[in-house]
């Protein structure tokens, strides 16, 4: 089985890859600009680095003709690269919104249509991009970020529509604080104040989402499709 994780040099993403190396893909390890962490990781856990700006779409295309080539197919994609922009919604700067909105959302569906035709030819594959609480709910302050998020979770229902009489799953984990670096801007104090409001009274790990994407991957998760599954300790009930 072949599994391509965007984003998976850090955070999430580096352990989704490994945890699905576990249970038994060989896993393109895709990065931005953290190459050797991503080629360490996929040194690691027998699988292959590839680099994308994801926001350069040429660039997206010819990572996703490499995967192809190398692998000769693809059962898993996880879209899960992602960036975070933070402050009052009319004072993100108009390059930073259009660079968010297109990693966030159009970087998704741009991947997705490039590796399809194999998945269809095959007549089976997997999909399970990586939304957001604030998708699901709102951020204020997070505005961009929160509609980008909301895209994903639009593009995962009505894409499962369309391809489940292709055989192919679509899916969305949609984690709420997790502890990784997209986080490191915020103070001990306020990531206490998260956990405090959380039912199950903690921080995400990147394992937590992980174990999520790898159940949705797997034969366990054969009749789920177009779900969006929330991992956030019960934040937003
Ligand atoms: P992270 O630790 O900040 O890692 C981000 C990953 O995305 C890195 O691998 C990075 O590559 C890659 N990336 C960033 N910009 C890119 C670009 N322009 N092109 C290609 N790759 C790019 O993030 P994370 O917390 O693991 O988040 C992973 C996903 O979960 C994101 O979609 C995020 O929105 C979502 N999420 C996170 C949280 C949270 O609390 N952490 C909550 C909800 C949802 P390099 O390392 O090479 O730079």
């Amino acid at each position: 089985m072949f599994a391509l994780v965007t984003g998976a040099s850090r955070g999430i993403g580096a352990a989704a890859a490994r945890r699905l190396a576990k249970d038994g893909y060989t896993v393109a390890v895709h990065c931005h600009r953290q190459t050797e962490r991503a080629q360490a990781l996929a040194d690691e856990i027998g699988g292959i680095a590839v680099q994308a700006d994801l926001s350069d779409f040429p660039a997206l295309d010819r990572m996703a003709a490499e995967v192809l080539q190398r692998f000769g197919r693809l059962d898993l994609l996880v879209n899960n690269a992602g960036v975070s922009v933070t402050g009052l919604f009319q004072d993100i700067s108009d390059a930073d919104e259009a660079r968010l909105l297109r990693v966030n959302a159009a970087a998704p569906m741009r991947l997705t249509k490039r590796v399809l035709p194999a998945m269809l030819h095959r007549h089976s594959g997997c999909i399970v991009n990586i939304a957001s609480v604030w998708g699901e709910v709102g951020a204020a302050c997070e505005v961009q970020y929160s509609a980008s998020k909301a895209a994903v979770i639009g593009f995962t229902r009505a894409l499962a529509k369309e391809v489940g009489p292709s055989g192919i799953r679509v899916n969305c984990v949609s984690p709420g604080v997790i502890s990784t670096d997209m986080n490191a801007c915020h103070s001990a104090e306020t990531m206490q104040a998260l956990a405090e409001e959380t039912p199950l009274c903690r921080i995400g790990t990147p394992e937590d989402v992980a174990d999520a994407v790898a159940f949705l991957a797997s034969d366990r998760a054969k009749f789920i499709t177009g779900q969006i599954l929330p991992v956030n300790g019960g934040f937003s009930i």
